[in-house]
């Protein structure tokens, strides 16, 4: 049975927490979203020193619970922790995808 889940890997910000679930919701045929959130996200997972146990964990969780059917990964403008043009959003975000994507097959897609 398809998951009615699927998980957000967003900032903090609150100007784009709304604007993505309203986004997910009307692309793809779910009926929640997990948001994970840390301060600039795009940065910290382009950056392939970067630890990222803690969200792991809470990715971990997002699928064996909830079974979740997609791994989004959000960058966006006017990010205060991660003040990089749009440009360079997109390419971490890119960047970002490739490294989620070796952790997790199966499960991302992306959007900016
Ligand atoms: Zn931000």
């Amino acid at each position: 049975m398809k998951s009615r889940f699927v998980t957000c890997l967003n900032c903090i910000d609150g100007r784009v927490q709304l604007p993505v679930i309203q986004w997910i919701m009307e692309n793809y045929d779910v009926e929640y979203v997990d948001m994970i959130t840390t301060p600039g996200m795009d940065g910290i997972l382009s950056d392939n020193n970067s630890n990222i146990d803690d969200i792991q964990k809470k990715i971990k969780l997002s699928i064996t619970v909830h079974l979740t059917s997609y791994i989004f990964i959000i960058g966006h403008h006017k990010c205060l922790a991660n003040p990089v043009t749009s440009k360079i959003h997109k390419e971490q975000i890119i960047k970002s995808v490739q490294r989620i994507k070796k952790l997790y097959p199966t499960h991302n897609r992306a959007m900016d």
